[in-house]
């Protein structure tokens, strides 16, 4: 037998961005807990905006589990937020909004600013660095700095390490801005490692002194943005699909428009300009290879024939990848299949 170190992880009840909150808990095991080995926990709901201070109880129930290489013997455990009864959903709780996702694939792509002392890593005490277009994909001190690239590859190792499905990073566009893309088969499971993904950069970043701006557009100005492109496709997409369904499917994006928007982050509305590669928020458009359009048809969907996934560019860095996958599915969902 061995203590192992559970780190329960959880979303708080903060509007319009929840938090990530997490408490340690030691138990015994034989080896590394499976799921099914994790009992539920509680926390004061109080303290997080989840439940008066009267009665203040909430149940945290155990939804997914990574190993955590930072620590001796350490369990990284996703939950949910229920209610006292244990079963019912808490109304934070926007994973357990998700539709049925089997079979459904999801690519996020979080986009991130690393800051210290109140600006971009990178940037000068006053004014700006040199303008953006060698920092995209860049290296060399000038372009990424020191620091930045150690955390991100720490980054990267600590989630493979803990079995999340990270495809690839890179520097983006704007000085100290990076981003990383996971994928899932299953929305809930894609969304998952995102939240964990972030947990892990968040605490990663506290030994060096930084923090991690999620904000969709922390600099006025020329300087991009930050989004979470949303890559999605079913099971039918991928192996039926076509030009009428894409048709529908786009319809149906079309007139749940302001719904999408709502879920999509916060302040959106100065990231969307129709600048800096989006398209402005009051538009839908979508088109092949179109970086400026909100859903983006990559070539292989139409080299298939219409078959494959798409790319939503409008969801932003602050999103609440739940949120997004069960929006997405629900407007999927209203689309009839032959
Ligand atoms: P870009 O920056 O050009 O938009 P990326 O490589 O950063 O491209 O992101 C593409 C994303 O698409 C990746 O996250 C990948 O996982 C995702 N993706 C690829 N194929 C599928 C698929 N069939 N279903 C859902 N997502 C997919
Ligand atoms: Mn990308
Ligand atoms: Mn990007
Ligand atoms: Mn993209």
């Amino acid at each position: 037998m061995a203590k192992y170190k559970l780190e329960y992880i959880w979303l708080d009840g903060y509007t319009p961005v929840p938090n990530l909150r997490g408490k340690t808990q030691i138990k015994e095991y034989a080896s590394f807990p499976k799921l099914e080995e994790l009992p539920n926990w509680g926390f004061d709901g109080s303290s997080t905006q989840q439940a008066e201070g009267k009665s203040s109880d909430c149940v945290l129930k155990p939804v997914a589990v990574y190993p955590d290489t930072t620590r001796k013997n350490g369990v990284l455990v996703m939950c949910e937020v229920m209610l006292p009864d244990g079963v019912t959903p808490h109304p934070t709780n926007h994973r357990a909004t998700i539709l049925d996702d089997a079979g459904t694939w999801f690519g996020f792509e979080q986009e991130y600013f690393l800051y210290q002392d109140g600006r971009p890593l990178g940037f000068p005490e006053e004014g700006f660095p040199a303008p953006q277009g060698p920092y995209y994909t860049g290296v060399g001190f000038k372009n990424v700095g020191d620091v930045a690239r150690q955390i991100v590859e720490e980054h990267l190792d600590l989630c493979l390490d803990a079995g999340i499905n990270h495809e690839g990073i890179n520097a983006e566009v704007a000085k100290g801005q990076w981003e990383f893309q996971i994928f899932g088969k299953g929305s809930k499971k894609a969304a998952d490692d995102v939240w964990v993904a972030r947990y892990i950069l968040n605490r990663l970043c506290e030994k060096y002194c930084v923090d991690v701006e999620y904000h969709c557009k922390p600099i006025k100005g020329d300087w991009n943005g930050s989004g979470m492109h949303a890559n999605f496709s079913t099971e039918y997409m991928r192996s039926v699909g076509g030009k009428d369904y894409f048709e529908g499917l786009m319809a149906a994006f079309q007139k749940h428009m302001d719904e999408h928007i709502a879920v999509y982050g916060p302040d959106n509305h100065l990231r969307l300009t129709g600048l800096h590669e989006t398209q402005s928020i009051d538009k839908f458009t979508y088109g092949l290879a179109d970086r400026g359009a909100s859903i983006r048809i990559p070539h292989s969907f139409i080299n298939s024939g219409y078959k494959g996934y798409l790319e939503d560019r409008r969801p932003n860095s602050q999103g609440d990848p739940y949120q997004i996958a069960s929006r997405i599915l629900k407007t999927v969902s209203t689309v009839p299949t032959p």
